[in-house]
């Protein structure tokens, strides 16, 4: 069932399982999707500079790969059916074949060809030996072999056509672009692609306390690291990132900011000024701005979190200014303040939202799996916790996870010596040490 996003802040849709002050992680997960709107705008650019970016079109082989039946190996070339009657008659090298360079002439029966890896397939033969296990004679000054094992029909040989067959579909429409596929779409002679346009972002962090790094610190401030943790995940998902600094809690600055952003990017990312108890303007401008759920996720850390869209100022009429997903509105996200909050709120909630709206249809999930934690772990047990583990291969050789250590949401230090999340769902409690738990991997995922 769907539900608009005025349903939901009105609550007009009156669903008896939507409770904004007790959000689980997976409804949470659910409505963000339902309001998501991805990127259309397309544009082409060089393979070289293709990784990253999210295909906007199918790519299909034009040709077979390989595209020609050629040896796998480096040996002797020949026809099967020359061994048929005996194994170990003798075959007389007749010439050579070499990749890029092939052997013109009929191998007629009896006879073989010393080829080398990727060569073409001399014509009149349908099967390679390696070289290690064949016996080369010259006697006579005429080269022979004999094979020093039993042959097979086309052993050793790489088929054209055995990697991607013409007009395959190779890559699908949305397909987030790695190294390996860099390599893949080469291979098919494919100099450019039609990716879609990099996902605009703009970031800043609120807050009256929030010093700059570089200035000195006074006392009662703390320095704005969100928007330095923020901007590197960005920088990991290859998104256009709009830093437009850290704004004091003062309502005129933080609206003009917010209109700003709005009007810059698809996405707006604040931290800060979004829980119960803040300076409120934030809530009364989002809420004058756009349209914006306030939610209490059953979560630690991260529990307020704020989602919705925020209105763009008037269209102009340079469409391309503004194109994009959606002329009229951006999406927007207001995260907790807390560092390890910010952090564990853009892996669970930004992080899958960003990529759907960069075009990927279904991304990959985070890889999660069930490891032996060696410390116990205190856990209430009523919401989801990410607690900060170190993944580490045991001196048994088993990948087992520690805690690393105090777990408050704003000692950072704890998720810097982190390389995974370890999720502990809503029915758990304290766990001895020993327990199996779920470690969600971070490193190279943001
Ligand atoms: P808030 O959600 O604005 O109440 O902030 C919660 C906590 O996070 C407070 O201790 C803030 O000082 C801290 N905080 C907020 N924004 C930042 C930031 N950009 N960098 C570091 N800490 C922050
Ligand atoms: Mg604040």
């Amino acid at each position: 069932m769907t539900h608009t996003l005025n349903q939901l802040i009105n609550n007009t849709a009156k669903m008896e399982d939507y409770d904004p002050n007790a959000m689980s992680v997976t409804k949470a997960r659910h409505y963000i999707k339902q309001f998501l709107t991805p990127i259309e705008a397309i544009e082409e650019v060089a393979l070289t500079a293709s990784l990253g970016r999210v295909l906007a079109e199918a790519l299909t082989s034009p040709e077979n790969v390989p595209n020609y039946d050629n040896s796998a190996m480096d040996g002797y070339a020949f026809a099967s059916e020359s061994l048929q009657a005996n194994l170990d008659a003798p075959l007389k090298v007749v010439g050579s074949a070499f990749a890029g360079k092939a052997y013109t002439g009929d191998v007629k029966l009896g006879e073989c060809v010393r080829i080398m890896t990727g060569a073409l397939l001399p014509s009149g033969t349908d099967s390679v030996i390696m070289q290690e296990k064949v016996r080369l004679e010259t006697a006579q000054n005429t080269p022979t072999i004999q094979c020093l094992m039993p042959t097979t029909h086309g052993m050793n040989v790489r088929y054209a056509g055995e990697d991607l067959k013409r007009g395959q579909e190779v890559l699908t429409r949305g397909h987030l672009i790695r190294a390996a596929d860099v390599g893949l779409i080469a291979s098919l002679g494919i100099p450019k692609v039609s990716v879609y346009r990099k996902l605009k972002v703009a970031v800043f962090s609120t807050g009256d306390e929030l010093a700059a790094v570089g200035q000195a610190l006074q006392t009662g401030q703390v320095f704005d690291s969100n928007r330095y943790s923020l901007i590197a995940m960005l920088q990991r998902l290859n998104v256009e990132i709009i830093d437009l600094g850290a704004i004091p809690d003062n309502p005129t600055q933080l609206e003009n900011t917010l209109l700003q952003a709005a009007n810059l990017a698809d996405v707006v990312l604040t931290s800060g000024g979004v829980s119960v108890g803040e300076a409120d303007y934030m809530k009364s401008l989002l809420a004058k701005h756009g349209d914006v759920v306030f939610w209490k996720v059953n979560m630690k850390p991260g529990r307020p979190l704020a989602f919705g869209r925020l209105k763009k100022a008037a269209i102009t009429d340079n469409a391309e200014q503004l194109n994009g997903f959606s002329q009229t509105h951006c999406h927007y996200f207001g995260l907790p303040g807390n560092p390890v909050a910010v952090m564990v709120t853009f892996y669970q909630f930004v992080r899958e939202a960003l990529l759907l709206l960069m075009g990927q249809p279904k991304p990959a999930a985070i890889p999660t799996f069930n490891v032996v934690c060696v410390a116990p772990i205190r856990k209430m047990a009523g919401r989801t916790e990410y607690q900060r583990g170190l993944l580490f291969a045991d001196t048994d050789g088993t990948w087992k996870v520690k805690p690393t250590g105090a777990q408050g949401s704003a000692i950072l230090s704890s998720m810097s010596l982190a390389n995974c999340f370890i999720v502990l769902d809503e029915s758990i409690g304290n766990l001895e040490a020993g327990a199996s738990v779920a470690v969600q991997v971070l490193d190279g995922i943001v």
